[in-house]
């Protein structure tokens, strides 16, 4: 039907087309599709475009479809094939097609006249200026990145639509174009001052000019500018920057490369392209130096969120619920910050439990106390050299922890620095204030210089925990601030304006923090004991046993903290780990069947005969010699199963060399003193619900029988002092707390006095 068209209807070979899918054989057409485009072009094919902009077939199609709407004309087009005898077969079959996304109309593609931006040409000073770019993580400047420069194509910079920057060229009948860099200029050529008029469509279309070449009228041409490229344009565009004109340049000089950017992975294709470009095109440079690509974020299902699906979450809503600082240290330290990110309420209520309430209620133990005893923050404070090992200890982690976070953030790992305040924040509520709270409510009041040292180590810290996670989690940072530490001692009446915290190297204490850690690990492994054999923490036992493998001198002085937090009378080392019950070691038949096959028996036989010695070798990670009747075998920890003896009466645990036995004899003098433990906790619950301020004296009234009784009556000056009890009695109100200890009924009566 086409006879005009030369070369149109030729078979070729291309590889878009596969065998999985149709005959194996396609229709082009260049005009109506980029890949067909492109094979025409190699080929050498004409672009023949039968169809208008309004999507009607034109005069270059045949008579009887001319003016038709594409569409409409299908069941001519295969009338007229019937018609001459020359259709094969008609039918209606599924297959992909475009339609628009926001109104589903079918689309048609055509080619089309574009303006395009030559970034191939730059495209080897691309690669290179990328190779100065800081990428996080690395692997997106040689890979998604560097790929996507490596594939450069042009840039099709205009669009075909109303809104947008305009085009500026402008166009005579000719085809002369003239490219306009400034409104100035565009009033100089048409002769008028147009600085009023509105940049955009339609009034500065409405803008002509007599052509510079030849006289006629120039118009601008319809095109607008691809809005990417409004993005790429913030380094220089946000300042008016305009040389000519003397705009904006040492703003600009100013500001350009940015340190820092920060957006979502897909932003590869996006503004992390165009910035780039765009810096390179215009300034030779990079516009960043350092580049932060962010995961996507998901439902808590898993799944990208979606309407459908009803797996959205809502922003606003968690706002309200967990407030923007749970929400964004969530963002901070929950993962890598790219890797796709599960996001829902569950996970910011968890945020919100362990790490902020655990924040807030060291602050809040803090000002409660700081209140009741009126501590000062100008006052003296003690030397830190002259201060308790505890507060010591703390202070040392303080600096590393400030360390950790500059080091994170200089480094663009924020995660990173969140995880190390995080960690701070759970050693402060977690060890430093359980062990220390009696020195900030200390019932005997003579704490004296203690008491002060430990106001003024947690009151240190809290203020420098605020300023760490100011960018962090600004609001939370900003309430301790403004109550700690706001417009004294000359600190900015805002955390915001203070400097991020330096770290004090005279404060650290390698050798103090390597035996606390210690001292930590006794006491998780204590806690342990306590836990399997069900003997409840408030119960004193009279002993812990400790091998430690570690510097005894060095761990001395935190035995008694080991001895608080274990409620131990006494903690001693032992020389071995063998002191708490005989080894056995049996070969670990999986391990060792490969390597010795039938000589495992020997060393089944070998080992049986142990006295215990080769066995507790191996149980403290040594190897070991063993001689059978078919020669030495050597053997390692990880050959054999090890089990321990336990001492009747004892309970072990062991962890990386470091071994603890807990003697959990509970003698009736322990058992007694256990009992008044139960019975000041139950006080102090009555106080609480009664609603008491933590300094209120009180009259105490405890009704009970038996052994809680006599507990009662023979700790009656311990249980009194820690309540804040001004009196004891036995008569108790009817509405009374009521409680059980062992089974006897307690009945609780707390009066403010
Ligand atoms: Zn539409
Ligand atoms: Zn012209």
């Amino acid at each position: 039907p086409f006879p005009n068209v030369e070369g149109a209807h030729r078979v070729v070979a291309a590889d878009l087309v596969s065998m999985e899918e149709g005959t194996g054989i396609v229709h082009m057409a260049p005009a109506f599709g980029a890949a067909d485009l492109a094979v025409g072009r190699r080929e050498g094919w004409p672009v023949f475009k039968p169809v208008g902009d309004d999507g009607t077939f034109t005069d270059a199609g045949p008579d009887f479809i001319r003016g038709l709407f594409v569409k409409d004309a299908d069941p001519l087009i295969v009338d007229d094939l019937r018609a001459r005898g020359i259709l094969l077969r008609e039918e209606t079959y599924e297959h992909n097609y475009p339609f628009c996304w926001r109104c589903r109309t079918p689309l048609l593609y055509y080619a089309r006249t574009s303006w395009y931006v030559r970034t191939t040409a730059v495209k080897d000073r691309l690669l290179q200026v990328n190779r100065s770019v800081n990428w996080f993580p690395e692997n997106i400047r040689d890979g998604r990145f560097g790929n996507w420069l490596e594939n450069n194509v042009d840039w099709a910079l205009s669009r075909e639509r109303y809104w947008g920057t305009p085009l500026p060229i402008w166009r005579c009948a000719a085809g002369h174009q003239t490219a306009i860099g400034s409104l100035r200029e565009l009033g100089e050529l048409a002769g008028r001052d147009v600085g009023d008029v509105d940049p955009h469509r339609p009034a500065i279309d409405a803008v002509t000019f007599a052509c510079v070449d030849c006289g006629e009228v120039a118009t601008r041409v319809p095109e607008v500018i691809d809005t990417w490229y409004d993005s790429g344009a913030m380094p220089f565009a946000q300042w008016g920057y305009h040389p000519e004109l003397g705009r904006g340049e040492e703003e600009f000089a100013r500001s350009f490369p940015a340190d820092f950017i920060s957006e979502a992975i897909d932003q590869t294709r996006g503004w992390f392209y165009t910035l780039m470009a765009e810096g390179v095109l215009h300034f030779d440079d990079t516009a960043y130096r350092n580049c932060v690509c962010l995961g996507h974020i998901m439902a808590a299902d898993g799944r990208k969120m979606s309407k459908s699906l009803g797996n959205i979450f809502d922003p606003w809503e968690a706002l309200d619920r967990q407030g923007a600082d749970a929400l964004r240290w969530f963002m901070i330290t929950s993962g890598s910050p790219w890797s796709p990110r599960r996001i829902g309420h569950d996970a910011l209520d968890e945020v919100l439990r362990r790490f902020l309430l655990t924040l807030w209620n060291v602050y809040s133990f803090f000002v409660t106390y700081a209140n009741a005893e009126g501590f000062d923050p100008s006052s003296a404070a003690v030397p830190i050299a002259d201060r308790p090992v505890l507060d010591r200890w703390l202070l040392s982690q303080l600096s590393r922890t400030v360390s950790t976070a500059r080091d994170g953030l200089e480094a663009y790992d924020a995660t990173g620095a969140g995880r190390a305040i995080d960690a701070f924040v759970a050693d402060l509520s977690n060890w430093y204030v359980r062990r220390a709270r009696r020195r900030f409510w200390d019932p005997s009041a003579q704490a004296g210089a203690d008491a002060s040292a430990a106001f003024h180590t947690l009151h240190a810290c809290l203020v420098t925990v605020a300023t760490l996670l100011a960018p962090f989690t600004p609001f939370v940072a900003e309430e301790l601030w403004q109550n700690l530490a706001a417009d004294r001692e000359g600190r900015p009446g805002s955390v915001h304006l203070a400097d991020y915290p330096l770290p004090d190297p005279s404060t650290v204490d390698a050798d103090l923090d390597r035996a606390m850690a210690g001292a930590r690990a006794i006491v998780a492994l204590g806690r342990t004991i306590r836990a399997e054999t069900k003997t409840k923490v408030r119960q004193p036992l009279s002993e812990a046993v400790v091998h430690y493998p570690g510097d005894h001198e060095a761990i001395g002085p935190l035995l008694d903290l080991v001895a608080e937090e274990l409620n131990v009378k006494v903690v001693v080392f032992a020389e071995s780990a063998e002191r708490f019950g005989r080894w056995h070691a049996k070969p670990n038949f999986k391990r060792l069947g490969p390597r010795l096959g039938p000589r495992v028996k020997e060393v089944a036989a070998a080992l049986a005969e142990d006295d215990g010695t080769l066995a507790a070798a191996l149980a403290s990670g040594a190897s070991v010699a063993l001689d059978t009747d078919s020669g030495r075998v050597d053997l390692s920890a990880d050959e054999v199963d090890l089990t321990q003896e336990v001492l009747a009466g004892w309970g072990v645990a062991s962890d990386a060399g470091v071994t603890v036995a807990l003697d959990l004899e509970v003698t009736p003098e322990l058992r007694q003193e256990g009992i008044a433990r139960d019975i000041v906790r139950a006080v102090q619950e009555a106080r609480r619900a009664a609603g008491l301020d933590v300094s209120d004296r009180i009259v105490l009234s405890v009704a009970t029988t038996g052994a809680v009784a006599e507990a009662l009556r023979a700790h009656a000056a311990t249980i009194t002092g820690e309540t804040l009890a001004v009196e004891l009695h036995d008569q108790v109100r009817l509405d009374a707390h009521t409680v059980e200890i062992d089974g006897t009924p307690v009945r609780v009566d707390v009066r403010r006095v």
